[in-house]
C-alpha cells in the first residue's frame, strides 16, 4: 500500500478543509502527515514521531477539523503543547485549516488574564489549545470543562517532559473522557513518553518517520573559532558576509541576550531579544515584528525558542553552543524547515573544541570549518 503517495483529496478530506489548505500553500501531505492523517480519521490512537519541521501540527490538526462537530458548543479538543508561544502558534495553524469549516479555536496560557480566557471558553470553542499547567489551574477552578471531549493531543510530547509537565499532564488525562481519542507527537519518544503512552493511549498505532541522523541534511552546518572577547566583532562580519536575511541567534543566558541585542542595536542591526524576562505582550510583539520582517535578528535563549515555527529563517548562529546536543538539534531544527534549506553557523571558542567534538560524533555529522572573514571580505 503506497499510502506516502496520498494526496489530501485521496484522503476524502471534505473540500472546506482542501480549500484551506490551498490557501496555506500545503499541496502535498508531508510524510508524517500521509502516513498519520488516515489512521486519525479511522479513529485509532497514535503515537507520530518525527524531527521538527515536518509537519506534525497538521497532521494532527486537520483531522481535528474533520472530526469534529462544528456546531457543538462544547469543548470536543483538547491540544496540549509545552510552551504559550507554541500554543498560539498551534492555534493559528488550526484556524487557518478551519477557515472555511466554521470551528473556534481558543489557545490558553499562562500570563494572560483568566477573565479573558474564561471569556473566550464560555463563547463556545471547540478546540482547546493550551499548556498544561494552565490547563490544569482552568480545570481545578472548573472554568474549563472537559467531558465532551473526543479528541486529545500531547504535542511536542518529549518537550513537555524536558520542561517537567508530565504530572500535570497526567493530571489532565484523568480529567478527560476515556472512550477518547489520544494523539501523541513528538520528535523523540524515550522511556517516560513510551510509558506515557502504555499508560493512556489505547492500542497506538506507531508512525515512525524519523531518519537515521538527528539532524537534517538541508542544514549546513559550519563554524568558526573565535575568542570570547572577539565574538561580537566576527558576528557582525559573519552576519554581513552572509547576507543573512532572518536570523536567530542563541546565548546561553537571558544577560548574554540582552547584552548581545544591544551591541548588535548599537551596530546598527535591527535585533530583539526574546526571553523568560518579557511578559506575554512583549513576547508576541517581538515574535510579530520578527515574523513579519520588522527586525532581521532574533536573539534568544534556548527555553524562549523551544519549538517556535518560524518561516524562512535563513540562518541560525550558536553565540555559544548550547549545554547538550540536543539542545544544538533543536536549536538548528528552526532553520532549513520544509523543505527549504538553511544555514546553522557556531562559534566556537578554544575551550569549547572538546564539546565540539563530542557533538559531531553524537550526531555523526562533521562541521565545516570556515576562516573567519577579515575586514576586507565584507567591505564591498
Ligand atoms: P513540526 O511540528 O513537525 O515541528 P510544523 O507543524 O510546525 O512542524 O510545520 C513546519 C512548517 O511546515 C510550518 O511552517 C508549516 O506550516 C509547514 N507545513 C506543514 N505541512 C506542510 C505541507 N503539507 N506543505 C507545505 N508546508 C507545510
Ligand atoms: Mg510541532
Amino acid at each position: 500500500m503506497e499510502q506516502q503517495e496520498l494526496s489530501f483529496k485521496a484522503m476524502g478530506l471534505s473540500s472546506s478543509v482542501i480549500k484551506a489548505l490551498e490557501e496555506m500553500g500545503f499541496e502535498e501531505p508531508s510524510p508524517i502527515q500521509a502516513k498519520t492523517i488516515p489512521i486519525i480519521l479511522e479513529g485509532h490512537d497514535l503515537i507520530g514521531q518525527a524531527q521538527t519541521g515536518t509537519g506534525k501540527t497538521a497532521a494532527f490538526g486537520i483531522p481535528i477539523v474533520e472530526r469534529l462537530d462544528h456546531r457543538s458548543k462544547r469543548v470536543e479538543a483538547l491540544v496540549l503543547a509545552p510552551t504559550r508561544e507554541l500554543a498560539i502558534q498551534v492555534a493559528e495553524e488550526i484556524t487557518k485549516i478551519g477557515k472555511f469549516s466554521g470551528i473556534k479555536v481558543v489557545p490558553i496560557y499562562g500570563g494572560q488574564s483568566y477573565d479573558r480566557q474564561i471569556r473566550a471558553l464560555e463563547h463556545g470553542a471547540q478546540v482547546v489549545i493550551g499548556t498544561p499547567g494552565r490547563v490544569m489551574d482552568h480545570i481545578r477552578r472548573g472554568t474549563l470543562k472537559l467531558d465532551h471531549v473526543q479528541m486529545m493531543v500531547l504535542d511536542e510530547a518529549d518537550e513537555m517532559l524536558d520542561m517537567g509537565f508530565i504530572e500535570d499532564i497526567e493530571f489532565i488525562l484523568k480529567n478527560v473522557p476515556e472512550n477518547r481519542q489520544t494523539l501523541l507527537f513528538s520528535a523523540t519518544v524515550p522511556d517516560p513518553i513510551a510509558k506515557l503512552a502504555r499508560r493512556y493511549l489505547k492500542d497506538p498505532v506507531h508512525v515512525n518517520i524519523s531518519p537515521e541522523r538527528l539532524t537534517v541534511p538541508s542544514i549546513e552546518q559550519v563554524f568558526y573559532e573565535v575568542r570570547e572577547f572577539e565574538k561580537l566583532d566576527a558576528l557582525t562580519r559573519i552576519l554581513d558576509m552572509e547576507e543573512a536575511e532572518r536570523t536567530i541567534i542563541f546565548c546561553r543566558t537571558k544577560k548574554r541576550v540582552d547584552e548581545l541585542t544591544e551591541g548588535l542595536q548599537a551596530r546598527g542591526y535591527t535585533a530583539e531579544a526574546l526571553h523568560g524576562d518579557l511578559n506575554q505582550v512583549q513576547r508576541n510583539r517581538v515574535m510579530k515584528r520578527f515574523k513579519e520582517g520588522g527586525s532581521e535578528i532574533l536573539v534568544a535563549t534556548d527555553v524562549a525558542a523551544r519549538g517556535l515555527d518560524i518561516d524562512n529563517v535563513t540562518h541560525v548562529i550558536n553565540y555559544d553552543l548550547p549545554q547538550d546536543t540536543e539542545s544544538y538539534v533543536h536549536r538548528i531544527g528552526r532553520t532549513g524547515r520544509a523543505g527549504r534549506t538553511g544555514t546553522a553557523i557556531s562559534l566556537i571558542n578554544p575551550k569549547e573544541f572538546r564539546q565540539l567534538r563530542q557533538m559531531e560524533r553524537v550526531l555523526r555529522v562533521r562541521l565545516q570549518r570556515r576562516p573567519l572573514p577579515t575586514p576586507a571580505d565584507v567591505a564591498e
